[in-house]
């Protein structure tokens, strides 16, 4: 992970304890799709976003795009943020394709680093975004060559993959939860899910951490109790900072997100559409600006 695998079993000892204060109630659990309260009231095959993003205050953007099939204009903020995601994947394919070639973390961190423009290009990163995405995969690259190292000092003899069995752009079934079928995790292994985010901290985030637990829940039959929200920030100008957060993803949370879920159900199967709010309730950068305001926002 983007952690050193002491930071994250620190960080994993408080979530027990937690965990153990207040168990999850069994209700919540994902396997329990087919009874309420996770038994979705209808299959409208919901996106991630479509249930926890906040940032239209009517939901609006969700009528727009699953009744009217209205598609977004992409903001350069999202597009930072895509190219974030394809910059963890990249790393994470590289360092698997690394390590079969060399069991040394200095030498897979010099692969890394030599094939870095090449594997970035390949998952789609723009030419004039090549400059700041390589400066996060460099830093994001020492992070694994290190914990890889660090591993191998306290287990002589290991492998440089062990303990990195992360999947990142998992994909997960979520249809038994009334959402898409192809849903697609950040990152996931041993328990714990993870969510990457470009940009400033926002409080419903951590509640896809819960969504893609269930759903996780739903498909394995096994327990998802941890999540990782991960925050890059100070690119494309600057220096690239990461935050990671740690969370127990309780009973409260899970009742969270089903009633964001059943509140976006119960608006498109009650087809109205959301009245606009006001204006000033809206950000400029909203994909949908330009379709409920006119002129050029959604940029
Ligand atoms: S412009 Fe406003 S009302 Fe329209 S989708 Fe965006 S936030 Fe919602």
């Amino acid at each position: 992970m983007v952690i050193a695998q002491p930071y994250l079993s620190r960080v994993l000892r408080r979530l027990h304890y937690l965990a153990a204060r207040d168990p999850i109630d069994e209700l919540y659990r994902g396997w329990n799709w087919d009874r309420p309260p996770i038994r979705p009231r209808g299959l409208l095959g919901l996106s991630m976003g479509d249930v926890v993003y906040r940032y239209c205050p009517v939901r609006r953007d969700v009528w727009l795009r699953k009744v009217l099939g209205v598609r977004g204009r992409e903001s350069r903020v999202m597009t930072i943020g895509r190219i974030v995601h394809s910059v963890f994947h990249a790393v994470y394919s590289t360092f698997m394709e690394a390590s079969t070639h060399s069991s040394d973390p200095v030498g897979i961190y010099e692969y890394m680093v030599q094939n870095a423009s090449r594997k970035l290009i390949g998952t789609g990163v723009p030419q004039e975004d090549l400059g700041w995405s390589l400066k996060l995969y460099r830093r994001l690259a020492l992070g694994l060559a290190g914990s890889s190292s660090l591993r191998m000092i306290w287990h002589p003899g290991s492998r440089p993959i062990e303990g990195m069995l992360w999947l990142t752009e998992h994909h997960v079934d979520g249809s038994m939860l009334g959402l898409s079928q192809n849903l697609r995790v950040d990152a996931y292994g041993e328990g714990i899910v993870v969510e990457i985010k470009y940009g400033r901290y926002m409080d419903f985030q951590r509640l896809a951490l819960a969504g893609y637990a269930l759903a996780l829940e739903a498909e394995y039959e096994a327990p998802v109790n941890y999540g990782l929200l991960v925050h890059v920030n100070g690119v494309p100008e600057g220096d690239p900072s990461i935050r990671v957060r740690g969370y127990y993803i309780d009973t409260s949370m899970r009742q969270r997100f089903i009633e964001s879920r059943d509140e976006v159900i119960d608006m498109l199967m009650a087809e109205r559409e959301p009245a606009k709010p006001a204006k000033n309730q809206c950000p400029e950068s909203c994909p949908f600006y330009h379709i409920c305001w006119g002129g050029s926002g959604g940029r």
